[in-house]
């Protein structure tokens, strides 16, 4: 997901929106048992400062996993907001770099996804889940088992 900042620069202008696709590397969906339904896709504005470049933007994506309590098919529609900092020289620990006019968004995207993602799905919010017991599924019909 490489911007090149420099036809902004050309064009006069300062800002400019985006929407990109990517398939994450493996690993950066860390949720266990889950696959992506479809790209990344990521959204956002850039705005040049200088030779500073920042970035606020959405990672959103769907992904196919396991309800953490039945352990039934789950979807979840994941969603987060991010804004970075993208300099040729690093002045902030936070700060992404990048050479010759090329904004990789990448580095900055798998941070989101690798820090925001959830550890867990539900297939419902009030999923009740399976008797630790005798393993009944508690949203078809209750069973009689105490715990
Ligand atoms: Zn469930
Ligand atoms: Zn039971």
């Amino acid at each position: 997901m490489i911007i090149d900042v420099r036809k902004l620069k050309y064009s006069g202008k300062y800002d400019s929106e985006f929407t990109c696709y990517y398939t994450p590397s493996e690993g950066i969906i860390s949720l266990p048992g889950a696959v992506l339904n479809g790209q990344v896709c990521v959204t956002g504005t850039l705005a040049l400062h200088g030779d500073d470049v920042y970035v606020d933007g959405t990672v959103s994506c769907k992904i196919v996993g396991e309800c953490a309590r039945c352990l039934k098919s789950a979807e979840y529609n994941f969603s987060s907001n991010f804004s970075v900092v993208y300099a040729t020289e690093r002045q902030d620990e936070d700060d992404y770099l990048y050479t010759r006019g090329l904004v990789d968004l990448t580095p900055a995207v798998n941070d989101v996804l690798l820090t925001d993602f959830p550890t867990v799905i539900y297939c419902k919010e009030n999923c009740k889940g399976i008797c630790p017991v005798c393993g009944q599924d508690l949203n078809e019909s209750s069973c009689d088992c105490k715990y």
